[in-house]
C-alpha cells in the first residue's frame, strides 16, 4: 500500500476528518489500494452502527409518469401524448395501499412525476388517501422537486407545502432530486429541477420541521470527481448543522434507456470500482452519517453484498413495484425477498435485522 495512504487511514481510523482534497484522491485510486479503503470502511462502519445488515419492508406507488419536466437522465417520465402514461385515482391508490399494509410493509414510499394539474392540496390527498387505506404505516414521500412544484403551483412557500404535507401523514422525506449537487452538473442533465440552492434550503426546511429526510447522490454520468466531493461536502455541512439526514443512499446511473446516455452526454453508468469507491469513500467521509444504503436495485444483489463489506451497513427496502429504475432499463427491480437479503448477509458472517424507516430494529 501506498505509504501516505496508509498514514491517511490511519488518521481516519483515529478521528481525522476527510478534506475534500483526500476525499478525491480516494476517489481517483485505481489500484488494489481500493480494498485498503473498502476494508477501513468497513471497519469505521463495525464502530459506528455494528454488525447488523438492515432493511424495510416497503412498497412504491408512483402514482404518475407524466411529468412537466424532462431530465435527461431520466427513463420514467412521459409527456402528454406519449404512449404508456398512467395515472393512479384515488381508488387505485388505496388499493395498493391497502395491499402494502396486506404485505406487512411498514413504509410506503411515493415520488411521482411532476403531473401538469397537480398542486400542493394534490399531494396532500395523496398522503390522506395512502394513510386512510394504510393506517400505521410509515408515509416517505416526496422529495424537494416535489416541493418547490407543489408551492409553485399553489402560490404558496416551501415552508407551507412542507408544513400541510407533514399535517398530511408525510412521516419523513425522499433526499432524491439531488443528483449532483452542482449547478454545472444540474444544468446538463436536469435543467428544468430545483438548484443545489434550493434543494439544500427545502431540506433544511424540512429538518428544521422534525421532518428527517435522505440523503442520495446519483453518479456515474458526467459528473467529475471533484463534483462528487462538492455534493458529499453538502450533505456533511447539512449534517453538522441539523442531524436530520436518516442515510445516506448513492444511486449509481442506470443510463440504458436515457436521454443524456443516447445522445452521448453521459458514460454508460459507473464501473464496479466507483460503485465500491463510492461506498467506501462516502462512510469514510461522512463521519456524521450512521447509515450508508446500498440499492439493490440499482446495483444487483451481488454488488451490493460486496458494498457491504466495503462500508454499507442497508439494503434498503424489500420495494414490491418498482418503476423508476425499470423505466431507465434496470431489470430485477420489483421485489427482493428478505430470505435473500439473509443469504447474502449471512454469507459475509453478518445477521439481517429488519428496520422502521427511521432505523429502529424491529
Ligand atoms: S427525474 Fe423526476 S422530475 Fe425529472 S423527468 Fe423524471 S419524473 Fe420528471
Amino acid at each position: 500500500m501506498d505509504k501516505n495512504l496508509r498514514i491517511l487511514l490511519e488518521d481516519v481510523k483515529n478521528g481525522h476528518r476527510l478534506s475534500e482534497q483526500e476525499a478525491s484522491d480516494l476517489f481517483r485510486i485505481h489500484n488494489r489500494d481500493i480494498w485498503e479503503i473498502a476494508t477501513v470502511a468497513d471497519e469505521v462502519r463495525q464502530d459506528r452502527v455494528g454488525d447488523a445488515v438492515t432493511y424495510v419492508r416497503n412498497q412504491n406507488i408512483n402514482v404518475t409518469n407524466l411529468c412537466v419536466n424532462a431530465c435527461g437522465f431520466c427513463g420514467f417520465s412521459k409527456k402528454p401524448g406519449d404512449a404508456g402514461i398512467y395515472f393512479y385515482d384515488r381508488l387505485e391508490i388505496q388499493k395498493k395501499a391497502a395491499l402494502a399494509k396486506s404485505r406487512n410493509v411498514t413504509e410506503i414510499c411515493t415520488v411521482s412525476g411532476l403531473h401538469p394539474d397537480f398542486n400542493a392540496q394534490s399531494y396532500c390527498d395523496v398522503y390522506r388517501w395512502i394513510r386512510e387505506a394504510a393506517p400505521g404505516v410509515h408515509l416517505h414521500a416526496s422529495n424537494p422537486m416535489e416541493v418547490a412544484y407543489a408551492a409553485r403551483k399553489s402560490g404558496i412557500s416551501t415552508q407551507e407545502v412542507l408544513t400541510c404535507m407533514k399535517e398530511a401523514g408525510l412521516g419523513s422525506m425522499c433526499g432524491t432530486a439531488a443528483e449532483i449537487l452542482v449547478d454545472a452538473v444540474r444544468k446538463k442533465i436536469c435543467p428544468q429541477k430545483v438548484s443545489t440552492e434550493e434543494w439544500v434550503r427545502i431540506i433544511r426546511e424540512a429538518h428544521a420541521l422534525g421532518i428527517p429526510t435522505t440523503a442520495t447522490i446519483m453518479y456515474g454520468h458526467c459528473e467529475s470527481v471533484e463534483d462528487r466531493v462538492q455534493h458529499l461536502a453538502i450533505l456533511r455541512r447539512i449534517q453538522d448543522d441539523t442531524h436530520g439526514f436518516t442515510e445516506f443512499v448513492p444511486l449509481s446511473f442506470i443510463h440504458m434507456n436515457t436521454p443524456i446516455f443516447r445522445q452521448k452526454l453521459a458514460r454508460a453508468g459507473a464501473t464496479g470500482r466507483e460503485d465500491l469507491l463510492m461506498v467506501a469513500v462516502a462512510r469514510l467521509y461522512l463521519d456524521n452519517f450512521c447509515n450508508i444504503q446500498v440499492s439493490w436495485v440499482k446495483e444487483g444483489i451481488k454488488m451490493a453484498q460486496l458494498s457491504l463489506i466495503a462500508g454499507a451497513n442497508d439494503l434498503g427496502g424489500t420495494m414490491f413495484e418498482e418503476s423508476i429504475s425499470k423505466g431507465a432499463g434496470a431489470t430485477n427491480t420489483d421485489y427482493l425477498d428478505p430470505g435473500e437479503m439473509q443469504r447474502v448477509a449471512e454469507d459475509i458472517g453478518r445477521t439481517l435485522r429488519r428496520r422502521s424507516t427511521l432505523y429502529e430494529l424491529i
